[in-house]
């Protein structure tokens, strides 16, 4: 069963493997975590993912997705994904106290 990474653990994340964010679209420090606790904006959780996208261990003839996590530019809207597995693996290490 999905289980949606947190909010806050992806903000936690993002805060210790990130020494800094700049907008590869406009070049802006200013970002938002896209929360799998709240996909469609209303609450509901889900879960992101890329089609097609080249990662070792994903072959895209196969058709799968690669499970995502974003960050979203809060001026331009450019999207940034990391690999989702890095990120639980991440949090499962470091889990809150
Ligand atoms: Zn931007």
């Amino acid at each position: 069963m999905h289980e949606p990474i947190r909010r806050a653990d992806f903000v936690r994340f993002v805060e210790a493997k990130l020494s800094y964010f700049s907008c590869q679209g406009c070049g802006s420090a200013s970002y938002d975590v896209i929360s799998e606790e709240n996909v469609d904006g209303k609450g509901a959780p889900g879960r992101l993912a890329v089609i097609a996208f080249a990662f070792p261990g994903y072959d895209i003839a196969d058709g799968k997705s690669a499970d995502v996590c974003g960050l979203a530019c809060t001026n331009c809207g450019t999207i940034r994904f990391m690999f989702r597995k890095v990120v639980t693996n991440w949090i499962a290490a470091n889990p809150t106290r």
